[in-house]
């Protein structure tokens, strides 16, 4: 899945790369993909030919590409979907389940590998794209939205929840999966299941200025999102750990910090949480 800093780095990359174009040709090869807002092809293509994508936003990580005429193009890119730029005559290849052509030249294609993608896309009117995104409404978006550290911290003691718990809550934040909430715990020192209503003052800062620097790493790391057909930021070219995380994936490896062996704790709704005994009070 897409964590925050990979969604907004797309959401960027889209920014620059669709902002502008107008939609002419849209092939659809595995129409589920349109599930629910489009019983066939010939609907979205029609929603969706001729319309110029004007700005593009973001929910957690669903893209919500606003066209003209009130309607908004929603990507959400599922479990493992991705999407990226080809020449407009590029065949789509078998992992490709939408190419919208655009009229001056150029394709998005929307990718997923499998026989059961998870990404869905529709074209919904503007004024409902926030709900169609599926995402909870209340839930923080820690770059989209901006909170002061007091917001932020109101927000955690209201949680009165384990840290990792809470970070991992779609429903609290958005787009801080399993990779991201750990690196962001690590930075801030403090442990997986300390209750965030017991974060004094100064812990609550510390776990702020991590969220923000861990997050704005991540985008970093991230590179283009649009070029690579299946970008993974997680790990690199050879399987191993990406080097910009400290704690995710790093099991028996002595903590960045303190050198002492990183932990793997499973919790409960089927997360994990790696961390390090010794440095995360
Ligand atoms: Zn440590």
């Amino acid at each position: 899945m897409l964590e925050l800093p990979e969604a907004e780095v797309l959401r960027r990359d889209l920014e620059r790369e669709v902002v502008g174009k107008r939609a002419k040709d849209v092939t659809v090869t595995t129409p589920s993909v349109l599930k629910p807002w489009h019983r066939t092809r010939k609907d979205f293509a029609a929603q969706l030919e001729g319309r110029r994508i004007a700005t593009v936003r973001r929910r957690g990580n669903v893209m919500l590409l606003e066209l003209d005429e009130g309607l908004t193009w929603l990507v959400d890119p599922g479990a493992q979907g991705s999407l990226h730029l080809e020449t407009s005559t590029a065949d789509p290849g078998a992992d490709t389940h939408v190419a919208v052509a655009f009229a001056t030249g150029g394709a998005l294609h929307l990718s997923e590998a499998g026989r059961e993608p998870t990404l869905r896309c529709g074209v919904v009117p503007s004024e409902e794209a926030d709900d169609a995104a599926g995402v909870s409404r209340d839930a923080l978006d820690l770059l989209a939205d901006t909170p002061t550290w007091i917001e932020f911290g109101r927000y955690l003691l209201a949680g009165d929840e384990q840290l990792k718990l809470l970070l991992a809550d779609p429903k609290r934040f958005l787009g801080l999966g399993p990779v991201y909430s750990d690196e962001i715990l690590w930075e801030a020192g403090l442990r997986h299941d300390r209750l965030s209503s017991s974060l004094s003052p100064q812990e609550i800062r510390r776990l702020y200025r991590a969220a923000h620097e861990v997050l704005l790493a991540g985008m970093k790391a991230s590179g283009s999102a649009l070029d690579d057909a299946e970008p993974d930021t997680y790990t690199e070219d050879d399987g191993s750990v990406a080097g910009h995380l400290n704690v995710f994936g790093r099991e028996g490896q002595p903590c960045p910090r303190c050198r002492t062996p990183i932990e793997r704790t499973r919790l409960r709704r089927g997360l994990t949480s790696f961390h390090c005994p010794r440095c995360m009070g």
